[in-house]
């Protein structure tokens, strides 16, 4: 059992937000530990694979630890059991941490929402199809659609012809006027303008917009789509599907933190409701990478009690928070996807819940204790933030474990409170 340590923080979250909200605080003369699921440091965009970080976060995590910043990966917190306590499973079992501040930076996950044929073989998120191949999926002379809507898909498909495959369809749902709005006040974020136009000239020619998948076809695995816009099923070996990003804001809840729009309610110094609790990058708004690195470091430095450095930074936020409100508006969700599914289309894919079984109930907790909609193995993660798109379904509560943990991990749920001296 240790006693509380002065200044010690905790940042759950090893993406560019927490790596930034890392450096920040540590620079402020506080201990910082990083704690992440992930088997590396990197989050979503520099995802380590088989193990090997991306250079361009290698050197930055390289001087952290040299600096004393403990990473503690391959562990997920899975529950705040007191004010100033998480409890969290990493690979020597379940252990208790203490913080004096502690920095949300969880991030985001891809948005799914069901169609007829969403759950065969090889339909997939456009951000889980990109990290297969990236740990070797071999894609080359693979028939690939893309669909959903925002940047990634172009990014994706972009990656997916470079290893070989033929993306023979990207179907964004935002109409061409509104993405031509976009590009024109794109000027305003020149170095965002110089990422796009190459994969414009890669892939924009597969690109349709106000396209969207109707159905996906296939006895055992994927065959084809049917795409809105199109006459014809288009044969395809993978579907890989995602309309934009949902924030990972369940920790957040479980803390008592409180929520607007689904997002994280932070003030500008990006402090929560909660005392002692700040958040920063995806949880408080999508708006890419610059944007999270930027409330990273601002969190670092509130948290620490330098406001002095992070006031430097906050006109750099608002310009961030303009291309954050600039991509809501342009790839905001259209009504037709609402109409997609028919009843007995799956809704909670880990339960095996259908539309029909689910929307029985008013509202997602009634949907939960008659139907089991959303208490498989993720959560409600998938189908909760698709019966808040489809349903307008409230934000369910939240409770411990966060995910689902071995009973052993709660037979022994009080363990010592773990020092981890850096
Ligand atoms: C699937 C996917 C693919 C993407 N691909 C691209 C791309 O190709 N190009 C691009 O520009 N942008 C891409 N993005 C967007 C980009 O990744 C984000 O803008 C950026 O990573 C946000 O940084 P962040 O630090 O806020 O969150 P993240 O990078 O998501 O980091 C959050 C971290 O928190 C960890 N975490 C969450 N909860 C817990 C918990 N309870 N316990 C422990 N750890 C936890 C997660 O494992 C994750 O590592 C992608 C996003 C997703 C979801």
């Amino acid at each position: 059992m240790s006693d509380l340590t002065p200044k010690q923080i905790w940042i759950v979250g090893a993406g560019p937000a927490g790596i930034a909200a890392a450096e920040a605080a540590l620079e402020s003369g506080a201990t910082v530990g990083v704690i992440d699921e992930n088997p590396a440091p990197g989050g979503q965009i520099y995802r380590a694979l088989l193990g090997v970080m991306k250079p361009e976060i290698q050197s930055r995590v390289d001087a952290l630890h040299a600096k004393g910043v403990l990473f503690l990966n391959q562990t997920t917190v899975i529950d705040a059991p007191a004010v100033g306590e998480l409890t969290v499973k990493g690979p020597n079992g379940p252990e208790r941490l203490r913080y004096e501040s502690l920095i949300l930076a969880t991030g985001a996950r891809e948005l799914f929402l069901p169609f007829p044929g969403w759950t065969l073989p090889n339909v997939m998120g456009v951000g889980g199809l990109q990290a297969l191949v990236k740990s070797g999926l071999d894609v080359s002379g693979k028939r690939i659609v893309v669909s959903g809507t925002g940047p990634l898909l172009l990014a994706v498909g972009a990656y997916l012809k470079q290893k070989g495959a033929k993306v023979v369809r990207i179907a964004e749902q935002a109409p061409a006027q509104r993405i031509r709005e976009f590009t024109q006040r794109l000027v305003g974020y020149p170095y965002k303008l110089g990422q796009g136009i190459p994969l414009m000239l890669s892939i924009g020619a597969t690109v349709r917009t106000s396209a969207w998948v109707e159905r996906a076809n296939g006895s055992h695995v994927l065959e084809s789509v049917k795409i809105n816009s199109h006459q014809e099923p288009i044969r395809c070996d993978y579907l890989a599907c995602a309309y934009g990003f949902e924030p990972n804001v369940e920790l957040a809840t479980l803390l008592g933190c409180e929520l607007h729009r689904g997002f994280v309610e932070v003030d500008e110094t990006l402090r929560t409701s909660v005392p002692y609790v700040w958040c920063a990058g995806e949880p408080t708004g999508i708006g890419g990478i610059d944007l999270s690195e930027i409330e990273g470091k601002i969190a670092g430095y509130c948290a620490t009690g330098n406001e002095k450095a992070a006031q430097r930074l906050m006109p750099t936020r608002a310009r961030w928070m303009r291309f954050a409100a600039m991509l809501e508006v342009t790839y905001a969700l259209r009504d037709e996807l609402k109409t997609l599914p028919n009843p007995e289309t799956i809704l909670c894919r880990c339960e095996d819940v259908s539309i029909e079984q689910a929307t029985e109930w008013n509202g997602s907790r009634a949907a939960k204790l008659h139907s089991r909609c959303g208490m498989g193995p993720c959560q409600g993660r998938i189908c909760g933030a698709a019966g808040r798109f489809l349903y307008g379904w409230e934000h369910g509560t939240v409770r411990a474990p966060l995910v689902p943990v071995p009973l052993s991990d709660l037979t022994e749920r009080d363990p010592e409170l773990t020092n981890h001296t850096n």
